[in-house]
């Protein structure tokens, strides 16, 4: 359903808020599929954050916000709601010190608190992190998301994940800003459950200072395994299921014979099983289609359920569609 003009207007008359009416999706996706939102609308600071979720909390609409969208899988049919992005004054870190000279040998263990802005890529923050002698990101040095994104998707890699080095998270709801310590969320494998109607706007987190050459060639070493490993340069929203207990859903997905296999335009990565590629010109329904198809041979080879990892918007997963209602916005994102 179209968005209304009373809701446009009411957005448009936000301070800050800028609005993209029957905004297409699939360019601000890394795996490039989908259909158009209702609306996008970018929000420049905290203050148009709050007024426009007051506005959405007002009319009632379904929203989500966008971070990097490296996760995200949107519908062909599109998006019957209000995508919210943070814009680029979202990108910004506070509090980094200045290059480490090395620590002392025997020197205590020093933290060092930092705030970042959630629009900032993951990657960028925690290479800056590296430089400076900040030690506790080196397991994300590889994802492509957003802080903001790898906040609520509990983001990580190598055992360890942002739960671990996130201390306090600003978020803005239609009632306000405000700091929420990371003990008062729950956290769980690949998801962190914000309080409903609140997105992220900015991070602090606690890193400890070490020897930045030894961290850079931590760095270095991941982007090797991941460079051989994952496929390069490919249309793809990393990791299609999660992780089952006890073992890769990649290696089970290879068991089954998949790799390599087609659908329309959407193949399962010849290098890693677990990866959706989008050849060039795939839709969502091939990606749902290659999915259903995993999850049902996975069952039937291994007796394993998998779980996706990557979030559907607009749809349902198609194992889900005969016992589902209306699709509600994820708990993460309002
Ligand atoms: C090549 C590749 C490799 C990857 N490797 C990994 C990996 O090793 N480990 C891993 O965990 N993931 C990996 N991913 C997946 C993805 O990068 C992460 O999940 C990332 O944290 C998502 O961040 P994003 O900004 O892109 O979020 P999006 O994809 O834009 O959104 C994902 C979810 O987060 C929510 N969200 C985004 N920003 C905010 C915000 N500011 N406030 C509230 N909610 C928000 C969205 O509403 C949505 O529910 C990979 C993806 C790719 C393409």
């Amino acid at each position: 359903m179209p968005a209304s003009s009373e809701l446009i207007d009411d957005l448009r008359s936000v301070e800050g808020a800028r609005l993209w009416v029957d905004a297409p999706m699939a360019p601000f996706t890394t795996i490039g599929t989908g259909g158009k939102a209702d609306l996008l609308v970018t929000v420049a600071d905290t203050t148009t954050a709050v007024g426009t979720l007051r506005v959405l909390e007002d009319h009632g609409v379904p929203w989500i916000c966008l971070g990097a969208g490296t996760d995200l899988l949107f519908a062909d049919e599109g998006y019957e709601g209000v995508v919210v992005k943070l814009a680029d004054s979202f990108h910004y870190v506070e509090g980094m010190p200045a290059p480490s000279v090395g620590m002392e040998d025997g020197a205590a263990v020093e933290r060092v608190t930092v705030t970042v802005g959630a629009g900032t890529l993951l990657a960028r923050f925690a290479a800056l992190a590296a430089e400076a002698g900040l030690s506790g990101l080196e397991f994300a040095c590889g994802i492509p998301g957003s802080v903001g994104g790898g906040v609520a998707t509990n983001a990580g890699a190598y055992g360890s994940s942002m739960a671990e080095v996130v201390e306090e998270i600003e978020l803005a709801t239609a009632s306000g800003v405000s700091w929420t310590k990371v003990a008062d969320l729950e956290w769980d494998y690949r998801l962190c459950r914000l309080p409903a109607g609140a997105l992220v706007t900015a991070v602090r987190l606690t890193l400890t200072r070490g020897e930045a050459a030894a961290i850079l060639e931590c760095h270095r070493s991941i982007l090797r395994q991941r460079r051989s490993a994952q496929p390069r340069g490919v249309r793809t929203f990393g990791c299609t299921f999660k992780n089952p207990t006890g073992g890769g859903a990649g290696r089970l997905i290879e068991a089954a014979g998949l790799k390599g296999v087609r659908r329309g335009g959407a193949e399962v990565s010849r290098v890693h099983a677990n990866f959706l590629v989008n050849l060039g010109d795939a839709t969502t329904a091939d990606m749902l289609a290659l999915m259903s198809l995993m999850r049902a041979e996975v069952e039937r080879t291994s007796d394993v359920s998998l779980e996706p990892e990557v979030r559907l918007l607009g749809t349902h997963f198609p194992w889900e569609a005969s016992t589902a209602g209306p699709q509600e916005p994820p708990d993460s994102d309002g």
